[in-house]
């Protein structure tokens, strides 16, 4: 190492929700941590749905109070269920009634402040943020030593025991150090903004999210997440193709305009609402890497593996990986017994294949068919809505402890 450097404990590069879990973990336990963020705060990020299994990861951080505490100031709206909406058919999950033990509630928040809100809580915590810093090149042996570049061009140079790389769909270390792996998804596609939604309908559940399928094309659907204050994120989902016949021109806008006028029930909610966002569009997002550690780093949330947005598990999934790296780090850092592959790559893989099950069976049409499937037994239908609230972990539920044969076989119980 060299002398004048600053040195660190752990350098996380990326501020979403991974990088500020992380940070705020390891900083109560007297580490001395850097973030280094490549952009300035609040910025836009896509993954507003969350599920209440990530209230207890913000619980253990000492993050859930100043969540709850700014909830009504920034507009999150509380969540506590699941609404899925397909050819004339509504149906709903309401999360108290899950299997698993745990919080049956959570928000949708605009992610530009609640991650802001989660940086500033991890810096009182004692946590270093460099924001307008990005990560531009690394060594990792024999001790981590970083080169940052600001807005301006200047390079800075940072030092550490170990890296953890948060940097979301940036993917800066699998880039780096080619770790990069196709995907186990096509290449899917997705469009969307936030509308002020004007939706007058009574019927309308401002706690759940809603997913509409198209009514005639199973692996294209919709998201309507709404905020408290009157607005709302929508999107729709599908391969690339379908958005290409929509617009040959590739306008975002007119191709959400048009996916959406597809629609039955959101077509009709949302009659008077009006953009307030540019429409995006992005495709090929999901991702996954060869490992998730090595020597002096590991992978957190986008940065190791994105499945797909269906069930609103990205955030989770960032949350239980910071989780379980700044428990191996922890017990590294105090000369324990530990090791990466059992204690954070198994268990962290364990509930992203249970998600991954979900996301299959969602697309092959299975799963559709258990969600409006009400007549399931009570239990049955406990188990998969602990899923979809996010207890992904709960060996206790079957359905993570056997997802694709559970979901293959009630899957053709209910097309029967
Ligand atoms: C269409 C779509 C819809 C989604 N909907 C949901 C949803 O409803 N609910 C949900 O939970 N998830 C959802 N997700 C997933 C969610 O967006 C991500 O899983 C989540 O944001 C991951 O958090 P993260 O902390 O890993 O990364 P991010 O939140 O992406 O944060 C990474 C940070 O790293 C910074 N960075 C990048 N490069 C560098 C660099 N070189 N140096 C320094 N900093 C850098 C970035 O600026 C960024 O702030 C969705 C994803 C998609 C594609």
């Amino acid at each position: 190492m060299s002398n004048d450097a600053p040195q660190y404990d752990v350098i996380i590069i990326g501020a979403g929700p991974a990088g500020s879990m992380a940070a705020s973990l390891l900083t109560q336990q007297q580490l001395k941590v850097l973030v280094v963020e490549k952009q300035q705060f609040p910025r836009f990020s896509i993954g507003e749905s969350l599920l209440p299994q990530s209230m207890t990861y913000l619980q253990e951080a000492k993050l859930l109070s100043a969540v709850e505490n700014a909830a009504d100031k920034l507009g999150f709206q509380y969540k506590n269920g699941a609404a899925f909406y397909a050819k004339g058919h509504y149906s709903d999950f309401d999360f108290s009634q899950k299997f698993s033990a745990g919080p049956s509630h959570t928000y949708q928040v605009k992610r530009a402040d609640f991650d802001q809100l989660l940086a500033n809580e991890a810096e009182k915590q004692g946590a270093e943020f460099k924001f307008g810093y990005q990560l531009t090149d690394i060594q990792l042996e024999p001790q981590p030593s970083l080169t940052l570049e600001d807005e301006q061009g200047d390079i800075t140079q940072v030092e550490a025991r170990f890296v953890l790389d948060a940097s979301g769909f940036a993917r800066v270390l699998p880039r780096l150090l080619n770790l990069d792996q196709p995907s186990d998804f096509p290449v899917r596609s997705s469009v969307f903004c936030h509308i002020e939604d004007k939706i007058t309908d009574s019927g309308y559940d401002r706690n759940k999210i809603l997913i509409e399928t198209h009514p005639q094309l199973k692996d294209v659907w919709y998201w309507l997440i709404p905020f408290a204050d009157g607005t709302a994120s929508l999107g729709c989902v599908a391969k690339p193709e379908y958005f290409e016949r929509l617009s040959p021109t590739a306008v975002p806008e007119s191709m959400l305009e048009q996916a959406v006028a597809q629609t039955q029930r959101c077509k009709k909610l949302l009659a008077s609402s009006r953009n307030i966002s540019p429409v995006q569009h992005i495709t090929g997002y999901s991702s996954n890497v060869k490992q998730l550690y090595g020597t002096n780093y590991a992978l957190l949330g986008n940065a190791g593996e994105f499945l797909d947005p269906i069930f609103s598990s990205g955030v989770t999934i960032a949350f239980k990986s910071a989780k379980l790296a700044s428990e191996v780090l922890t017990r590294q850092f105090s000369g324990e017994q530990y090791c990466w592959q059992s204690q954070f790559a198994q268990p962290l893989q364990q509930g992203v294949d249970t998600f991954k099950a979900f996301v299959c069976s969602w697309y092959q049409g299975q799963l559709q068919d258990i969600i409006h499937f009400e007549q399931a037994p009570a239990n049955i239908r406990e188990m998969v809505c602990s899923v979809l609230a996010g207890y992904a972990w709960d060996h206790d539920n079957s359905f993570v402890q056997q997802p694709e044969r559970r979901l293959r076989v009630l899957g053709e119980l209910c097309a029967s």
